[in-house]
């Protein structure tokens, strides 16, 4: 209540404040892979700010850099090495990154991404994929969850405004394509032949469900963008350092032109980066493309990042099959216990994200699938289990960092349990 007298809207993503009249979590602090609120209750985070705590909360490596550079000077606004430091690792990590600019949030290096494509090819237009999320600026936010009829036909997706005040005109310069449907996909080129900078997705698309990619359709995209002269581009904000050391593109054995990364890129600091080969980095390079930010490259981020990319350089595997193999015994362990219960629930992803839904499905391909979940029933189990202390996406997301051990595995599995045998939810 406190919080609605000076915060608009308070609390009202709450997990709590959407399905019961408990009051919302309210954090106190947080270590590692636990969260404690201010009542003194304990909970198992997979949240994880939404995707960047890699290394969990408060990592000491992390934190130790950050305390260090504090005291060195926080924004410099000029070259200094740690930059060049953390460049040179996304270089070292990153399949397609040849040269490195860096911002502060996933959302605004999507409109960089965009704005480069569009100043290398002199083309207007963006395609993006049907219920991928590519941050809340005017020209990204379309709305994730339409109804089946506001959305158009299943070939020829429409884009639907996702918020009252965005400016409609941003449709304009946007093409809604279905994902995993590789025919669509080139007739939507063709139907837009010439107009097209950049086609962009996430690899993995992971905000309306965790849906893999087709094989052959990634492959489709791949060949058919670099025919046209089209910048492919991969949102890898979620999957960037998460995956794997180099991200989607590494995981699935493809290379965009440009890949935008955020999130995890600082363990838990807010820095984003656009990361592309040095043809399609160009104009930038020959300042024809404007590319700014106070806060761009400053050193108290660029400590934080230099210590999770150092992290992983230096583990690679032996960081994130860890994270697999939790992944996978947390959604093994989830989907015997709710075919024991006569729980209807499908589980996906690769470990170190993962995603658990209330259907009787067993495959969701496209946002048209993802669209028949029952939403409202997922809401409700992640809120039960934040009850039993586990705190998890409530769209269905759970994030592993490598705070996470075996104990919180069983801990979680036995709290679905109870939630499973409480007809109640
Ligand atoms: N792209 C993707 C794939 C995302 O998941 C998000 C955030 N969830 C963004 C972009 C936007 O990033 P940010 O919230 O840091 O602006």
């Amino acid at each position: 209540d406190a919080a609605c007298k000076v915060i608009a809207g308070g609390v009202s993503s709450d997990i709590r404040r959407s399905t019961t009249s408990a009051p919302p979590l309210y954090i106190d602090h947080a270590s590692g892979s636990h969260l404690w609120d201010v009542d003194g209750n304990e909970y198992v985070d997979y949240v994880l700010g939404q995707g960047p705590l890699l290394f969990g909360h408060s990592h000491p490596r992390i934190v130790e850099a950050v305390t260090k550079q504090l005291a060195r000077g926080q924004v410099y606004s000029a070259q200094h090495a740690l930059e060049v430091e953390v460049a040179e690792l996304v270089c070292e990590l990153v399949p397609c990154a040849e040269l490195v600019r860096f911002n502060s949030v996933g959302s605004e290096a999507v409109q960089g991404a965009w704005r480069l494509a569009r100043g290398l090819t002199g083309r207007p237009k963006v395609l993006k994929f049907e219920g991928h999320y590519h941050g809340w600026y005017d020209s990204a936010l379309f709305s994730l969850h339409p109804s089946l009829d506001e959305a158009g036909p299943a070939d020829h997706p429409r884009a639907v405004l996702g918020s009252l005040g965005q400016l409609p005109s941003a449709a304009d310069g946007l093409v809604i394509a279905p994902w995993n449907d590789l025919a669509a996909f080139n007739r939507l080129l063709d139907e837009h032949a010439g107009e097209i900078a950049a086609v962009t997705m996430e690899p993995l698309l992971c905000n309306t469900g965790c849906i893999e990619p087709h094989a052959e359709f990634l492959r489709g995209v791949r060949e058919r963008t670099r025919r046209d002269g089209i910048v492919l581009i991969f949102d890898e904000v979620i999957t960037g350092f998460r995956l794997a050391p180099g991200g989607a593109q590494e995981w699935f054995g493809v290379v965009p032109d440009l890949a935008v990364f955020g999130k995890a890129i600082a363990g838990g600091l807010p820095l984003s980066c656009i990361a592309g080969t040095a043809e399609v980095m160009r104009p930038i390079v020959e300042g024809r493309v404007g590319h700014s930010g106070t806060f761009n490259s400053n050193p108290v981020v660029m400590a934080a990042a230099a210590a999770a990319l150092s992290m992983i350089a230096e583990q690679r595997d032996a960081l994130y099959d860890p994270l697999r193999e939790r992944g996978r015994r947390l959604v093994e362990g989830i989907a015997e216990r709710a075919k024991a219960a006569g729980v209807d629930i499908l589980t996906s992803g690769p470990g170190p994200i993962v995603q658990t839904y209330q259907t009787s499905r067993s495959a969701i391909d496209n946002y048209r699938d993802f669209a028949t979940v029952d939403r409202e029933r997922t809401l409700r189990f992640h809120a039960a289990l934040l009850d039993q202390g586990v705190n998890s996406v409530s769209r269905g997301l759970w994030f592993l960092s490598t705070a996470h051990d075996d104990a919180d595995i069983d801990r979680t599995l036995n709290a679905v349990e109870r939630v499973f045998d409480d007809p109640t939810w």
